[in-house]
């Protein structure tokens, strides 16, 4: 059997304010496997963000193991759970935040950089995704002067410039009118089935969520089948 790109064992996660305790997670178990594409579905304040900052180790559960791919987590030092995120997880986000003085092209080579690339070929890995992702024409255009659909692609494709196993996604499409999130969305899912890596996509759209794999939702702190 293939080691799963993420898993959750027993996650839990309440806040205190005061003399208040609201728990978000009590006991969450997750498994995504490589090329699988799993929609998170809930309500505003059911605690999505906090089920994405634990799987991209932004945040500590209280207690539980998160697992990106067979490395526990929970034992590690925030340096090697940095080091983990940049190499294992990308993350895309509702609005794209990229660089606005940096080309589409330079967008996509930082983060390798960062992970210790060359120019050549952090450029050329750039060139070939950005290609996928069908921006072949724009790589050395501004944030500025692309569109909004253009922008999210670029973000994608920064997201998985170092090849991570699991890419967290929250609400990639939010921002996008229905074509054009419909065009990223065909072109994310693409990208997933392409490359194998894991996806896990916190949206509210429902058409989106039935073109996943899968759909989950949270129950009383748990994760179940979303019905
Ligand atoms: P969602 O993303 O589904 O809207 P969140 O994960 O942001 O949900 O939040 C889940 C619950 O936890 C909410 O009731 C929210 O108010 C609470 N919460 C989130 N972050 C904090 C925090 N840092 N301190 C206190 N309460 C928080």
């Amino acid at each position: 059997m293939t080691v799963p790109a993420l898993q959750l064992a027993n996650v839990c996660r309440a806040y205190h304010q005061g003399e208040n305790t609201v728990t978000v997670l009590s006991g969450a178990d997750l498994e995504i496997r490589p090329g699988e594409m799993v929609a998170l579905v809930a309500p505003s304040g059911a605690g999505k963000s906090t089920l994405l900052h634990i799987a991209g180790l932004l945040e500590h559960p209280d207690s539980g193991e998160v697992f990106i791919g067979d490395r526990a987590t929970a034992g590690l030092d925030d340096l090697a759970r940095t080091k983990l995120r940049r190499t294992e997880i990308g993350f895309v986000y509702q609005f794209h935040h990229l660089l606005p003085e940096f080309s589409a092209r330079e967008n996509v080579i930082l983060p390798q950089r960062i992970a210790g690339l060359s120019v050549p070929e952090a450029d050329k890995r750039a060139a070939e995704i950005l290609g996928f992702l069908g921006l072949s024409h724009r790589l050395d255009h501004r944030p500025g002067e692309l569109s909004g659909g253009e922008q999210q692609r670029v973000a994608i494709a920064r997201a998985v410039a170092n090849t991570p196993r699991l890419l967290l996604a929250d609400e990639p499409t939010g921002n996008l009118d229905p074509v054009t999130g419909d065009h990223v969305f065909a072109t994310l899912s693409a990208l997933v089935k392409q490359s194998g890596l894991a996806a896990l996509v916190a949206t509210h759209n429902l058409d989106l969520a039935q073109r996943m794999d899968r759909r989950i939702t949270l129950k009383d702190g748990r994760i179940v089948p979303l019905a």
